[in-house]
């Protein structure tokens, strides 16, 4: 069986079109749709992430502030910012990109985010929207997972779905995406008695873990889809997933790739959120 390869970057390419239009819409209505990051202290991963996320936000014709703080930033300045930008009306969206450093208390920070423009989807109460099946904000790599299947017509009603992680901004928020696509979902995780036999169940297998390579075609029953969000370093300095591609394309009907599978969905569903709550914004000015 040759799987059909689930292209992420040519559907978040036309998601991200569609968006530069609606932007343009909005900013003649009188809303220019804002993103603010916040980066504290200067990991270089989170560098390259965040200067990706205001090349995207410029792009897509967006107003985009970067605030760069030292790593030292005493948490009350980091949420006194927060505050700040709440009350803008020049922004719509903030988000601060993890990890945090150790002197602050990342629950606090997230928390003091306004709900309204928790992009991210990370607060505590855009969680429990999520869970009781309300509206607000869904965190954006498992929203972007859900994008990617919809593109491909993969249907998932009374299918069954194999998560594997149970992180708070994949695993969990995934599942309880999955439920309310009517979906029969399995969470796994390290403690997973025979988790090879557990996702050959599944139609869906998600994996989530941070091990790369690991969900061999063993994990995987003939024709069952496979999507993998795991983003590793080798020490090759290559990028692999956490899916073993190149066995588990042999088995699978439909496969991400990593790179070019979930990743690029990630951003532009944090655009596509960014989009939403201007539009909100808009709406409430009327
Ligand atoms: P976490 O480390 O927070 O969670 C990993 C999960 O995998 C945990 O629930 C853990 O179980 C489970 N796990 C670890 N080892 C095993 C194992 N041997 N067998 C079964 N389950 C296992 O990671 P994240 O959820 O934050 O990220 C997961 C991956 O996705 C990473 O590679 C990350 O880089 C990537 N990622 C990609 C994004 C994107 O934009 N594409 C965005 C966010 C993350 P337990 O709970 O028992 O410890």
């Amino acid at each position: 069986m040759t799987a059909t390869i689930i292209d992420g970057k040519k559907v978040s390419s036309e998601l991200k079109a569609a968006l530069a239009q609606e932007v343009q819409q909005l900013t003649e209505a009188g809303v220019r749709p804002g993103l603010a990051v916040i980066l504290v202290g200067e990991d270089p991963a989170s560098q390259v992430y965040v200067r990706n996320k205001e090349k995207t936000c410029i792009d897509l014709g967006m107003h985009s502030e970067v605030h760069r703080l030292p790593a030292d930033t005493p948490q009350a300045d980091l949420i006194a910012l927060i505050e700040k930008l709440n009350a803008s009306d020049a922004i719509h969206g903030i988000l601060v990109q993890k990890p945090l450093p150790g002197q602050i208390d990342e629950k606090a920070v997230i928390g003091a985010i306004a709900v309204e423009k928790d992009v991210d989807g990370f607060h505590p109460i855009s969680i429990g929207n999520l869970l009781i099946g309300d509206e607000g904000f869904v965190p954006c790599t498992p929203a972007g997972v859900i994008e990617l299947l919809r593109a491909y017509d993969i249907p998932l009603e009374g299918k069954r779905a194999a998560i594997i992680g149970r992180s708070n901004i994949v695993g969990k928020p995934m599942a309880a995406l999955l439920i309310r696509e009517n979906a029969t979902v399995t969470v796994c995780h390290s403690r997973t008695a025979n988790l090879p036999e557990v996702t050959r169940e599944a139609d869906i297998v998600i994996a989530a873990i941070g091990r790369p390579n690991m969900v061999t075609a063993e994990y995987i029953k003939p024709g069952a889809v496979v999507i993998d969000v795991g983003i590793n370093r080798l020490p090759s300095g290559k990028l692999a997933g956490d899916v073993d591609f190149e066995s588990a394309k042999e088995v699978a009907s439909a496969i991400t790739p990593v790179p070019g599978g979930v990743g690029p969905m990630t951003i532009a569903l944090l655009m596509k959120n960014t989009v939403e709550s201007a539009r909100k914004a808009l709406a409430s000015r009327q």
